[in-house]
């Protein structure tokens, strides 16, 4: 039977550190976060956002736009708030309209890189491209003040990934080991692998194309460590889980109005060394490096 790791310790880490590093900080930092019309997980999101604003003393500023905005007036809404100088930080959560035919990263382009808390900004992601375990740590530490904003969702991942091989006394860490991504996206899936081979893990990437294959359990079997990024309840069943893996589940979709991940969680705990639940796991944590990305997003400004 698995660990349930949920991510309440780790989050009183890093909330103990972002009241700190506020503390220091004479003004009080403001944040946008912006949406297109009504999605469930988005709203689920944007509520977590403000809630842990509130615990912080952060001025959450949320943008709701109409579902028929188009993508020229959404850029101008944009820019207007890349120029505003008391606006410290800007998410645009997604899920975008599709009738704007702008891929994620073309929308993600549009905020300021300075200001881009969710690291999403091609130059954020660019700089990525060499981010190591000790370059994540001293960025958790707020020990390095690199012109670097990491997907707080990434970090959220790997912190858990570390709490995880400490609760089972893994001493090897990465190195070596077999990761399977579930889901390739821009957010998640493409700069994990980026962090996971520079760690030289063995990534094998998984996504639709597997999954039409029916190819998924092949790839899982093997995982020493799963982490699923989807959104597809139920998606991972059991018996494709190895006995002892690391399983994370970043996946967050709605039924019957409650959070739920990509596994079928009661069967997968019963293989897996360590699991995230959803909710309580790597969206938890998400949120207070959210924050923590604000603070360096100000003190890079100030810099
Ligand atoms: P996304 O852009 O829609 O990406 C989903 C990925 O999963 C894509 O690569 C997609 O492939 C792949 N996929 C779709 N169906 C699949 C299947 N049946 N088998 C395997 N792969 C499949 O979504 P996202 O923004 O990355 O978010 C993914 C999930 O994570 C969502 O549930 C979201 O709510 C959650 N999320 C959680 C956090 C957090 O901090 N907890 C943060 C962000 C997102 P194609 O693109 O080819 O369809």
């Amino acid at each position: 039977m698995a660990i349930i790791l949920e991510a309440n310790q780790i989050c009183q880490r890093i909330e103990k550190d972002n009241l700190t590093q506020l503390s220091l900080i004479s003004t009080k930092l403001s944040l946008a976060s912006v949406g297109v019309g009504q999605d469930n997980s988005a709203n689920l999101y944007q509520l977590s956002q403000q809630k842990a604003a509130q615990k912080l003393g952060i001025n959450y500023i949320p943008l709701n736009l109409p579902s028929d905005i188009s993508y020229g007036d959404f850029k101008a809404q944009v820019d207007k708030i890349n120029r505003d100088g008391k606006i410290d930080g800007i998410i645009l959560n997604k899920p975008f309209p599709t009738e704007w035919k702008a891929k994620d990263e073309d929308v993600f382009s549009l905020i300021s890189d300075k200001k881009d808390v969710e690291g999403m900004h091609p130059l954020n992601r660019g700089r990525f491209f060499s981010v190591d375990k000790q370059t994540v740590s001293s960025i958790i530490a707020f020990s390095s003040l690199e012109h670097l904003l990491i997907s707080p969702t990434v970090l959220s991942v790997i912190a858990i990934i570390n709490e995880s091989f400490r609760k089972v006394n893994d001493t090897e860490g990465y190195r070596g080991k077999r990761v399977t991504l579930v889901g390739f996206s821009l957010i998640i899936g493409k700069m994990l692998v980026l962090f996971l081979g520079n760690e030289l893990a063995t990534v094998s990437v998984t996504h639709i194309g597997t999954d039409e294959k029916g190819d998924l359990p092949e790839y899982l079997r093997s995982a020493d460590i799963v982490i699923s990024a989807v959104g597809k309840p139920h998606l991972i069943k059991g018996e494709w889980i190895k006995k002892g893996a690391i399983v994370i589940d970043v996946g967050t979709a709605v039924e019957d109005g409650k959070a739920v991940g990509d596994m079928d969680f009661d069967k997968v705990k019963e293989r897996a060394a360590v699991i995230t639940p959803v909710p309580g796991g790597v969206g938890k944590l998400t949120v207070m490096f959210l924050y923590h990305n604000l603070i360096l997003a100000h003190k890079l400004k100030s810099k």
